[in-house]
């Protein structure tokens, strides 16, 4: 169990090579992670997610702004303190990053020997470590002999063998098939449930964020551009980069390409319409338009599950009068949360 805080962190690198200007990868971001939350960071690349997470583990020092690991801010700690620290904190990673010529025990044993745990107690937490992650069996292959699900395994493992309280996961299912994918994702939901560790996640897919995590952090240019429950952040996404991540998990919200098209195809109103869990009530949304004449045509949208609720969005196209389209419009605005798609 660890708390994170990030308050206003920074992090610029000096110019490199010809280039005289430096980069600045992390920009005044602030997060704060509770105790025993799944926390996601998303964002294109480029955005400064890697770098956030070296910050966080001490690989790299924040250029300003200050970060606390329950309460102990790590930003000015020496090189001794920082290895204690990181010595609470897993990480895993997108390659694994596993030892491929040994064996898994092997693998998972490793940071037992750096920790200094003594043979019989290394024995017996590894075994357990595997029977936890299903590969018991495996203890004795080769990890090269492993399929991706089963390395990503292997690493979580490994990462656990220390009783971290803190997860860090580097693109951890990006290399991954979704069915494979999808199981390393229960299994740190399982993780995160079971022994109560905080995680924190890196990734540019949306589809991880609406499975696991609780709270996300959408990153752009090194800025928290957006923040919040994953279930809000979802369900009104305020920038364009979130909005465009949201539709690529949520097939009910047309991202602004799509929204193009729509235009070109229906030259009527368009609206978009909010449906949350035990909100609208559909029959309301068309009687509202029948009942002042406008005509409705449902162009994009469904329902599909956010962190357990239901939520979705009709894209409607509006066929009527102005005049007509307009009231209606602003009756239904009485009845549900709705967009016009200007
Ligand atoms: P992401 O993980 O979201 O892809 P990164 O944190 O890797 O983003 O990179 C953010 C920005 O910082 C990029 O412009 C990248 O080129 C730059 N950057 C990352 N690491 C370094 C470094 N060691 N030296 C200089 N620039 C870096």
């Amino acid at each position: 169990m660890t708390r994170v805080e990030l308050l206003s962190v920074g992090k610029r690198y000096p110019a490199r090579g010809r280039s005289t200007t430096e980069t600045v990868a992390v920009d005044d971001v602030s997060i704060e992670i509770a105790s025993g939350e799944i926390h996601a960071v998303i964002g294109y690349s480029g955005a400064g997610k890697s770098t956030l997470l070296r910050l966080v583990n001490g690989l790299e020092r924040a250029t300003s702004g200050q970060i606390f690991i329950d309460g102990v801010e790590i930003t000015g700690l020496s090189e001794s303190k920082l290895r204690h620290v990181r010595s609470r904190i897993g990480m895993i990673f997108q390659q694994f990053n596993l030892f491929h010529s040994k064996t898994v025990f092997k693998n998972v044993e490793y940071p037992l020997v750096v920790a200094g745990t003594p043979r019989d107690e290394r024995q017996a937490r590894v075994l357990e470590l595997l029977s936890y992650v299903g590969l018991e069996e495996y203890a004795h292959s080769h990890v090269e002999q492993l399929s991706g699900g089963q390395k990503q395994r292997v690493g979580i493992a490994r990462a656990l063998a220390t009783n971290p309280g803190l997860l860090l996961a580097d693109e951890a299912t990006s290399a991954l098939d979704p069915d494979t994918s999808r199981e390393v994702l229960e299994l740190l939901a399982r993780v995160n449930r079971e022994f109560g560790i905080t995680i924190l996640l890196i990734t540019h897919e949306m589809d991880v964020v609406r499975e696991i995590a609780q709270r996300v952090t959408v990153m752009e240019g090194g800025r928290a551009v957006e923040q919040g429950d994953v279930f809000d952040v979802f369900s009104a996404p305020q920038t364009d980069t979130t909005r465009r991540f949201v539709s690529t998990a949520l097939p009910t919200v047309p991202d602004p390409e799509h929204l193009l098209a729509l235009r070109e195809k229906h030259r009527g109103k368009l609206i978009s319409v909010t449906l949350r869990d035990g909100g609208v009530d559909q029959p309301v949304v068309f009687r509202t338009l029948a009942d002042r004449g406008v005509g409705v045509s449902i162009v994009h949208g469904g329902i599909t599950d956010v962190g357990g609720r239901s939520f979705g969005k009709l894209t409607l196209e509006l066929i009527g009068e102005g005049v007509q389209v307009e009231h209606a419009i602003a009756a239904l605005a009485q009845e549900t949360e709705l967009e016009v798609l200007a």
